[in-house]
């Protein structure tokens, strides 16, 4: 176990919940809740789970799903914008709503999509659907997140939040032993007064930052 906070590097974290398979803390400067890096699982191990993710384009109920960042985020931006899809799987489907909308939108994925090209630009929006939970190192991995970002773009979220100990506890999210790194309210309210973003809640997984210009 290290000793710090992998997003914030705080010292200040504890015991939040243990179950049957791995042990998580929670940090309480930033309020990462985070497991143990003994239970991390192997690259190989990684890949062959999301390559079971049945997520396509084709999917009505994937892409109804996806309209509820889509949409808001769409709303954000007065014309077409330059986007990019951090974590965007084997079946990018939300760059191709975007797309539909007049954007063009760039795909990135460590698995499925390793282009490094992709994260040597700056764009005017990033989206990140359903992955922030799966960063081993979240400091790092949040720290490119928002570099990618021109001054004044958008960066748009989906992860279920964490809530309290008890909800934890009964919670179907933490049992994907894929999912280590859980974000609540507070985490991203901590890190949008840390780097100088906007945050707005859209939904109860749908988060909306926005990079300010000064
Ligand atoms: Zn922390």
């Amino acid at each position: 176990m290290s000793h710090t906070c992998p997003l914030c590097a705080s010292d200040n974290f504890a015991d939040f919940h243990q179950d049957k398979r791995r042990r998580y803390f929670r940090c309480g400067h930033c309020f990462l809740v985070f497991v143990d890096p003994a239970s991390f699982l192997s690259a190989d191990e990684e890949k062959a789970i999301y390559q079971q993710h049945e997520n396509s384009p084709d999917d009505v109920g994937y892409r109804q799903f996806l309209s509820r960042i889509a949409e808001p985020l769409h709303k954000c931006m007065p014309s077409a914008q330059s986007g990019l899809d951090f974590g965007c799987g084997p079946g990018p489907t939300l760059s191709l709503m975007l797309e539909d909308k007049g954007h063009s939108v760039a795909l990135y994925d460590p698995f499925f999509v390793p282009d490094g090209a992709a994260l040597n630009k700056t764009y005017d929006f990033v989206t990140c659907t359903e992955a922030i939970e799966h960063f081993h190192y979240p400091k790092r991995e949040w720290g490119q997140l928002i570099s990618l970002i021109k001054p004044g773009g958008w960066l748009a979220l989906m992860t279920k939040l964490v809530k309290d100990a008890e909800a934890f506890s009964r919670w179907h999210y933490k049992n994907d032993p894929t999912h280590v790194s859980f974000f609540s309210r507070e985490t991203f309210r901590f890190l949008a007064d840390r780097d100088g973003l906007d945050v707005d809640f859209v939904g109860n997984d749908v988060i909306l930052l926005r990079k300010k210009t000064a």
